[in-house]
């Protein structure tokens, strides 16, 4: 059993997915920056976007935020999709994750 808490959720083990499909799950966030905020991430362990070979799948994850962004009735009123890279970047959770951040104005930077 992995220790690492995004690959526990994104295999389904908690019920909490809002999609999934053969590479990429999505789920809300616990503590939410916006009235919509969703993690879009691979299921596959990639520690952060420097260690991801493959960019399609990043392409993929962004169609998936597209897609969410609609179903949440937000893609007209817009929303900010962001990447946090290790330390630096901010990043608390080291598996590769795409914010989906909408519903309301976004103010830019970090809290
Ligand atoms: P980062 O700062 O790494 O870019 O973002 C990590 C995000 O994961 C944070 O917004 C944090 O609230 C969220 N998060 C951390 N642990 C959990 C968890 O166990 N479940 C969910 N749904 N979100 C989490
Ligand atoms: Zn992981």
């Amino acid at each position: 059993m992995t220790d690492c808490i995004f690959c526990q959720i994104a295999s389904g083990a908690f019920g909490s997915l809002i999609y999934e499909d053969d590479t990429t799950a999505a789920f809300r966030d616990i503590n939410p920056l916006a009235k919509v905020h969703i993690l879009i991430v691979p299921k596959e362990h990639i520690p952060c976007i420097d260690e991801c070979g493959d960019m399609s799948l990043v392409a993929h994850m962004i169609e998936v935020a597209r897609e969410l962004a609609r179903k949440e009735g937000i893609s007209e009123s817009g929303y900010r999709l962001m990447i946090n890279c290790r330390e630096d970047g901010g990043q608390t959770v080291m598996h590769l994750h795409l914010h989906l951040l909408g519903g309301e104005k976004i103010c830019w930077g970090p809290a």
